[in-house]
This record gives C-alpha cells, structure tokens and sequence, in this order.
C-alpha cells in the first residue's frame, strides 16, 4: 500500500523470519505467539503478524499494519492477532520497539508453578548479561507473572499496572500461556526471548534434576 512507509518490507520480513525462527524451536506451534515492531510512533504504527497463521509458515507479506487502536490499516478485513492490545500496551509502557510473545513449554510450566508467588526470580546466571542493561551474573530477574484472561482490554491494563511496578523488567509471564518481552528494536526483543526462554529452561531441567535426585 502507497501509505507504507518505506522500511516496513525489512520490518515485515524480520518479523516473519523470526517467528519462523521461534516455531522451528517449538516456542510457537499451533499458530500460537505473535510478534510485532514499531513503524511509526507518530501516529503510533505497528507492524504485526494476524490472528490464527501457522508461525512455521508465516511470510512478510501476510504481516498488518495496524494502529495505536488496533485497527488494521494495511489489508481490509484482515484479522489483526487477538493480542494486539497487549503489544500496544506494551510499546507505549516501555516505549519499545518490538513486543514478542512465544507459548514454550518451559515458560508455561514454570509460569504456572510459580504464579502463587507472583513472579519468578532468575538468577546467578550468566546469560543474564543478555539483557539489556544487565552487566552481571549476580543480576536478579524478577518476571512477573500475571493471570490469564480472555477479556484482551482487562489483561492489557493489568499489563500497563505490572510493568509500572516494575520498571525494570525485560519481560513477563501470563499464567499457563505464555511470555512477552520487548526491546528498543528487533535485535534486542529477539535477543532477550532467546536469553529469557534459554534461562527458563535451565531453572526448569535444574528443578526437575533436583527432584529426581532427592
Ligand atoms: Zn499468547
């Protein structure tokens, strides 16, 4: 469309390479996950992967343009992803340049094992240093884990509310479904689920190896 701006085809090809990325490792099977990235931030523009596509297949032609109410501008009648609120919410809270959001089995599991506490703390590791900021292993992670829902609007405020609290988050866990992280720019989002989904991982195999050895 004529009113694309000019680097959207690199924005949209990036997105749909990762998301072929993230399904080849199994943290968005079943056209589960969504990605987007900012295009524009005046008026808010976002780049997005619609509802319902297999990840492993997605193409940068199947990626919308959508706008800072979620409506899609780029293909009439496209279905923009049911998590579209989230990622706004996202982008304007942390003024990020890209929102991803996988469905691991890690992630899952360990964001309902420890949803009674809130949150998850990492670490002592050193793939900390691969988020943003973070110069040592002695870094303490604190994902916060907030409740699942359907109602797309109420679980973006809830969302706005938890990232103001914690201001220092690279990411955070929604109950038995999934992780969302972000980042100034692709590189980094991409950069932190890979650290984030690599350390929930580890803490998950070390619980499991503790438990099978005590
Ligand atoms: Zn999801």
């Amino acid at each position: 469309m004529s009113d694309r701006p000019e680097h959207f085809p690199q924005l949209a090809a990036s997105l749909a390479s990762i998301a072929r990325g993230f399904y080849a490792r199994g943290w968005a099977v079943g056209t589960s996950g969504n990605v987007s990235a900012v295009v524009d931030r005046e008026p808010l523009r976002l780049a997005m992967s619609p509802s319902g596509v297999d990840k492993g297949e997605l193409v940068a032609d199947q990626i919308l343009m959508i706008d800072e109410r979620g409506r899609v501008l780029s293909e009439p009648g496209a279905k923009p992803s049911d998590e579209t609120a989230l990622h706004l919410r996202i982008v304007k809270e942390c003024s990020a340049g890209a929102v991803l959001h996988t469905h691991s089995i890690w992630n899952t599991v360990l964001s309902e094992l420890h949803a009674a506490e809130g949150g998850l703390a990492i670490e002592g590791y050193e793939m900390l240093k691969g988020l943003h900021g973070v110069k040592t292993h002695q870094h303490r992670e604190w994902l916060p884990i907030i409740q699942n829902s359907q109602d797309m609007l109420a679980l973006a405020d809830n969302v706005g509310d938890t990232l103001r609290k914690h201001t220092d988050a690279h990411g955070l866990l929604l109950r038995g479904h999934g992780l969302y992280t972000w980042g100034d720019d692709l590189a980094e989002a991409k950069r932190q689920v890979e650290i984030l989904e690599f350390l929930l991982e580890v803490v998950g195999r070390t619980l499991l190896l503790k438990r099978s050895n005590a």
